[in-house]
């Protein structure tokens, strides 16, 4: 089993072990973390401390689930950035794209393991026979998280081969494999026709309430993905009209499709 984390161990070391225990407030408290909650004009959390105490500030005009991360992202600063003072603008906060600095990639890690700890995540993630998005909305209701926050984590601790492709206008946005993904079967960069996401991201279509076959090379440019068919789950994750966004998750219909045996067969 894998090593707890700081987050998970300072969980347990309160005798947190149910996700509805996961009181952040109390949890910045036990630090010396006094937390509120105010309009920010320049950023959208913020994180003051001298020495032993500190102040948290986070904007929650975004949303409940989103503050809730914001918080918890603050506090990962806190354990791991003590004694400065720190102002996390949105893109800062959650960001998948590879772009943040270093120090935020650290708050968010330390977030996603403080509210969606693995030790509580996997054996509820493990209690779904498929991925899907019923399975994601049952787990962020369950830990009181967003979607996109746990389809992330759902993606990073699924042991089994998922994929979440995230779609702008533009085509892909980014997309995140779980461990046992192959990294030789990456999603195409552009829109496909027959993997149903162009119409959801142009309000064409409602969300489907589960996952659908679609042809694997709909999504992959893999030379075997014409052989194969994957199941699709796509869903809306931002609405906001110029920045509207689909999420989808992938995986194979059957297990061979990832079996390399007839990789050799070519030569
Ligand atoms: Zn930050």
């Amino acid at each position: 089993m894998k090593a707890l984390s700081l987050a998970e161990q300072h969980l347990l070391r309160y005798g947190i072990t149910e996700p509805g225990q996961i009181d952040l407030d109390t949890i910045a408290w036990t630090m010396g973390a006094k937390v509120r909650f105010r309009r920010l004009e320049s950023c959208e959390a913020k994180i003051t401390g001298v020495q032993n105490k500190a102040i948290i500030t986070v904007d929650d005009r975004f949303g409940v689930r989103r503050a809730r991360f914001s918080l918890a992202h603050e506090i990962g600063h806190w354990e791991k950035h003590r004694n400065q003072i720190l102002a996390c603008a949105k893109q800062d906060i959650g960001s998948v794209n590879g772009k943040a600095k270093a120090k935020e990639r650290e708050a968010d890690r330390y977030a996603a393991e403080l509210i969606l700890p693995r030790f509580m995540f996997v054996p509820r993630l493990k209690a779904f026979r498929k991925p899907s998005f019923a399975a994601i909305d049952e787990l962020a209701a369950a830990f009181d998280v967003s979607r996109k926050a746990t389809a992330l984590r759902f993606a990073d601790l699924s042991q089994m081969e998922v994929m979440l492709i995230c779609f702008g206008p533009h085509g892909r946005k980014w997309f995140r494999g779980s461990s046992s993904w192959p990294d030789n079967w990456m999603p195409k960069r552009g829109h496909d026709p027959d993997n149903g996401v162009m119409e959801l991201l142009f309000g064409k279509k409602n969300e489907a309430k589960r996952p659908h076959l679609h042809p694997a090379s709909a999504f992959f440019g893999h030379y075997k993905a014409k052989r194969y068919n994957v199941y699709a789950h796509s869903v809306v994750s931002r609405s906001d009209h110029e920045n509207r966004e689909v999420m989808t998750l992938v995986f194979p219909e059957t297990a061979d499709m990832f079996l390399s045996s007839d990789a050799h067969s070519r030569w």
